[in-house]
């Protein structure tokens, strides 16, 4: 019997190891994981790739880290079914680990759709640090890429493999790149500094089928567009998106829509059972409703507040809700918010546009209240947006100023910088 246990090492885990032990120093706590070496940093797959993090560099936790914490550890192992009558977690090999409390944090899985030639070698997701080490394997001999998918991860692969001299083809079935994060203008500047990084963009098409070489016919050679345009490559990466982790619980009383369910004290519809992360549809305070958020520092907060109150410290998840921060090729942004509405009569947008410089500022508000931007080239102040936005500050009195010079928190009203640090 182990008084916690917790499926998955990563951010979410990491978070609710943590919490834990602030306050039960002493209960018995096991950590399941597939991965060998869970506590790194996702987001810097790209970066080991491009050869700019080392596996030492990248660790977002110590290797110390679990024996620190008074952690069992049992990596390598996949837990395979979960019994939550007899509250009990059954891994790959038959083994049983009873537990009085559960963290399901078993993070996304990359979605990779049925395609001709999807088995040959050479063909890649971007998501955990064991495909990143095959990609670094594959690359001394690899000359172009073809990546499937302009969303975050697939831009972030396509600089990761620029940036190793690879010639790259980056490949997207909308209209615009990064279309779930930026609107149609910013997407516009961001696709033009891939382009001129030496990435060939190509959107409103996908990969019909992937091609073998004419040497060896179960290894890459190449794709077929869906227009029947044929693109040479030594390999492929697919990053079309990445889905909750539930297979686990799939067939479960669990209450799941497209995540695990959970309350604002990261609690499941089943008790003594939580789940954090990307695994988990939890509070987004924008929509006031849950959604899915799989986004690296609120899969750690989800993590602390399941930690929290497993351990019997009552915690509330305060929410986040739709944010990037990314900078590639040096081109930095911010998105936080509804940047997109599909209807935006009832919204007021202020815009600042500066093609020559790269600079575009969007700030999207509906009754006077901020309600998502989009900071492209110059991110400077958006923490302050950010605060107006999460605490729904009305700022009918600075709306004015909002994309102005002098705007920042020294010449906010007193009342408004009294609200926007208000913590919910
Ligand atoms: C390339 C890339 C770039 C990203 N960039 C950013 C970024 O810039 N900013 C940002 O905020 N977020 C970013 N993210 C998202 C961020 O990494 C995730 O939100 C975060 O990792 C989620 O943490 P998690 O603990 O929920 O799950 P994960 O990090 O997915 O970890 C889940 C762990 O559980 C293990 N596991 C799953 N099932 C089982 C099982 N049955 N048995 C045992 N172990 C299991 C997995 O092997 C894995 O180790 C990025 C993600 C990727 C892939």
């Amino acid at each position: 019997m182990s008084k916690y246990v917790i499926i998955g090492g990563s951010a979410g885990g990491i978070g609710a190891v943590e919490a834990i032990r602030e306050v039960d120093p002493a209960g018995t706590l096991t950590v399941v994981s597939e991965e060998k070496v869970p506590q790194y940093s996702r987001p810097m797959i790209s970066e080991y790739v491009s050869r700019e993090a080392t596996l030492d560099t990248m660790k977002y936790r110590g290797d110390q880290f679990w024996k620190d914490n008074k952690v069992q550890t049992l990596t390598g192992r996949t837990a395979t079914k979960i019994d939550f009558t007899k509250k009990q977690v059954e891994l790959d090999g038959g083994t049983k680990v009873d537990y009085e409390k559960l963290l399901i944090a078993t993070g996304g899985k990359p979605f990779v759709p049925r395609m001709e030639g999807g088995d040959k070698s050479g063909v890649f997701t971007f998501t955990e640090l064991s495909s990143a080490e095959k990609i670094e394997a594959t690359l001394e001999q690899s000359k172009s890429a073809v990546v499937i998918g302009g969303g975050l991860i697939g831009v972030s692969a396509s600089e990761a493999l620029v940036k190793r001299g690879i010639t790259v083809t980056l490949v997207e079935l909308k209209d615009s790149i990064l279309s779930l994060i930026l609107d149609k203008t910013a997407s516009d500047m961001a696709e033009k500094v891939l382009t001129e990084a030496g990435v060939t963009v190509i959107t409103g098409q996908t990969v019909q089928r992937i091609l073998g070489r004419k040497d060896d016919e179960a290894a890459v050679g190449g794709v077929v567009m869906t227009d029947g345009t044929e693109i040479p490559c030594d390999l492929v990466v697919v990053a079309i998106g990445v889905i909750p982790r539930t297979d686990l619980v799939k067939d479960t009383e669990l209450k799941i829509n497209r995540g695990i369910v959970v309350d604002r004290s990261m609690r499941t519809s089943i008790p003594d059972v939580y789940a954090c992360g990307d695994v988990a549809e939890a509070h987004d305070f924008l929509i006031d409703g849950n959604r899915l958020l799989p986004l690296w520092p609120l899969a750690h907060l989800g993590g602390r507040v399941a930690g929290y109150n497993m351990a019997g410290k009552k915690a509330e998840y305060e929410g986040g809700t739709v944010m990037s921060s990314l900078k590639y090729f040096e081109l930095p942004v911010i998105a936080v918010g509804d940047v997109n509405p599909e209807d935006a009569s009832d919204y007021e947008v202020l815009v600042e546009l500066n093609p020559e410089k790269t600079v575009y500022r969007k700030i999207l508000l509906k009754d006077n209240r901020i309600v998502g931007f989009i900071f492209l080239g110059e991110i400077e102040k958006a923490g302050i947006l950010f605060r107006l936005l999460k605490n729904h500050v009305d700022v009918s009195t600075i709306k004015d100023t909002l994309l102005s010079e002098e705007f920042g928190i020294v010449t906010l009203p007193e009342r408004l910088r009294q609200e926007m640090f208000v913590v919910n």
